[in-house]
């Protein structure tokens, strides 16, 4: 169920019914937070979708827009599944911190286990921004470090402020 476009010899993207995807109505929520969305473990695609439809019936937040979705190579430890990545724009009226635990609990329920850096992974949610602001923490860097660095991140970002 999704169409397949060839951008270059390295990477694909592919589109379905949710993804790239606009909500047609007002959200009440206060804030406008951007969302990285990335796995290589298993049916990613599908984790994706069902990711979708758990934000959609979620009232902590809006989902307002999905990207299309882009396979890409592995960076860092390279010996690994190829990468499926997307974009997310939710409304919350979460504070940042309270927001990333509530991403951390997502990752959690889709079967994240944490090893080491750039590992295989079945879902990363990172935040990319978070309204317009600074934030410099141990825990929490937005906007996220080295996002425009990564065509993981711009790609699909590039569709969605489209
Ligand atoms: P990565 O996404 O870099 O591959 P992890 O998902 O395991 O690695 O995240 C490592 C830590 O990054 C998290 O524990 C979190 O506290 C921190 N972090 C810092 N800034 C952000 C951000 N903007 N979004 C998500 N996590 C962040
Ligand atoms: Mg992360």
């Amino acid at each position: 169920m999704y169409r397949k476009r060839k951008i270059n010899e390295k990477l694909d993207s592919f589109y379905s019914l949710r993804f790239p995807y606009t909500l047609e109505r007002k959200s009440k929520h206060r804030y406008e937070a951007v969302v990285g969305l990335g796995g290589n473990v298993g049916d990613v695609r599908r984790r994706f979708e069902h990711l979708f439809v758990v934000l959609q019936k979620d009232k902590q937040v809006s989902l307002i827009k999905t990207s299309l979705i882009l396979k890409n190579p592995p960076f860092g430890y390279k010996d690994q599944a190829d990468f499926f990545n997307s974009i997310l724009v939710l409304k919350t009226s979460m504070q940042p911190k309270v927001f990333l635990r509530y991403l951390q609990r997502l990752e959690k329920k889709f079967g994240r286990r944490r090893s080491f850096a750039n590992a295989p992974r079945t879902l990363d949610l990172d935040i990319i921004f978070f309204d317009n602001r600074k934030i410099n923490t141990k825990d929490l860097i937005i906007p996220h470090p080295f996002y425009s660095q990564r065509e993981s991140v711009m790609i699909p970002l590039a569709g969605v402020n489209a």
